[in-house]
């Protein structure tokens, strides 16, 4: 399923392919998000004229509206959103973690309370098998515990046994026809533990894996700390999916760590604050500066949104909340991300994914926020 093409000479980096049964989808690759069977905002012709290969979906959400009856009278997800390529979809387990109010944990599952209505519902591996199956994803994943950033050294074990023993119930499962099921390593930031849940996991045998227990209020050094500890466990000939991540800069990172697939809900959420990623960094359209700034967002940007529209008439809309304004925005930024992995994928074919990961990182100014917390780790660091 998964064809690894190239691995650049001085990074982890990797050019692959993945086959399923709904088409190819060119690696690494970002997957916009549709948590709701819709990536917000956008729709599936737009999506697709700006190179979308791949979007994630929700077990969690999905299962609680409009419910598995309607999708599964619809004939999937794929039908029922009218997308025809490939879906992966979120086991819940993050979201019965993150979301849900009034958690048990038991054996084979958790119990929960709906974060809509506060009814009573149950969701485990088995239940997150049988909604993937009848959503009819193209990748599966496994229902896992994830714990918070800073949960205690016993709780992150704890939920490594809980993840692989739930991983294991997983993979006994019946499957949609032609669906690849990716295990999810966790253990937050202890090595021995993210070491030990790889290799159980890896001798599962899953048809990809994912780096999970990332994207959860840790600090960028954090994150990159948790690839590099978890990406040598991994086996070379399946894809790697680190869960939930992150900036345009952190991606070019990320596949340097050896990083195939991503998702993130950046850029359709910033959009609805009227922020736009660009390749120096993030710029708040709504701002004054841009009042008179009859130029596009990004002035080399081949999107719809900018080679029809000025920043003046985007933060106009934005200020007196017109709808096709964050429609643009959204546009934009998502087509950013996928013009990044693109270009990534192209340098990678030609060799020169060094080069341009230098030029890339040089040029994008990340947030106060994640330059403190490099700030921070480099004082850390000299005090050890
Ligand atoms: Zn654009």
């Amino acid at each position: 399923m998964f064809e690894l093409l190239k691995t650049d000479a001085h990074s982890k980096a990797r050019l692959g392919r993945l086959q399923t049964t709904r088409g190819v989808v060119e690696t690494p690759v970002f997957m916009p998000v549709g948590t709701q069977a819709s990536v917000k905002a956008l729709d599936p012709r737009e999506l697709l004229e700006m190179g979308t290969q791949i979007i994630l979906g929700n077990t969690y959400h999905l299962s609680i509206r409009p419910g598995l009856e309607i999708i599964g009278a619809a004939g999937g997800l794929h039908p029922f959103m009218n997308w025809t390529k490939p879906i992966l979809t979120d086991s819940g387990g993050f979201q019965v973690f993150s979301l849900a109010k009034i958690r048990k944990i038991k054996a084979h599952g958790v119990e929960f309370r709906s974060h809509l209505d506060g009814s009573l519902l149950f969701l485990g591996p088995k239940e997150s098998m049988h909604i993937q199956r009848v959503l009819g994803s193209d990748i599966a994943m496994v229902f896992d515990d994830c714990p918070p950033h800073g949960a205690s050294a016993g709780d992150v074990k704890a939920a490594v046994e809980r993840t692989l023993r739930w991983a294991k119930e997983c993979r006994e499962q019946p499957r949609a026809p032609g669906q690849f099921v990716f295990g999810i390593v966790q253990g937050a930031n202890a090595a021995k533990l993210r070491e030990h849940c790889a290799k159980e996991l890896v001798a599962m045998d899953f048809d990809g894996y994912a780096i999970g227990g990332v994207s959860v209020g840790e600090p960028e050094p954090e994150m990159f700390s948790a690839v590099e500890m978890t990406e040598p466990h991994l086996p070379t000939s399946k894809a790697r999916y680190a869960m939930g991540l992150g900036t345009p800069a952190q991606l070019v990172e990320l596949v340097a760590r050896g990083v195939d697939m991503f998702d993130c809900v950046l850029p359709t959420r910033v959009a609805r604050n009227g922020t736009a990623f660009t390749k120096k960094g993030t710029i708040s359209i709504k701002g004054g500066s841009y009042k008179a700034d009859f130029t596009p967002i990004e002035a080399d940007c081949e999107c719809f949104a900018c080679k029809h529209f000025t920043r003046a008439y985007l933060r106009h809309l934005l200020n007196v909340n017109e709808i096709l304004g964050l429609r643009m925005v959204s546009v934009h930024n998502s087509h950013l991300f996928l013009k990044v992995m693109a270009d990534i994928r192209a340098h990678l074919a030609a060799g020169t994914f060094g080069e341009f990961r230098r030029e890339f990182i040089a040029n994008y100014r990340p947030t106060e926020k994640v330059l403190l917390a490099r700030q921070m780790h480099a004082a850390a660091k000299q005090d050890r």
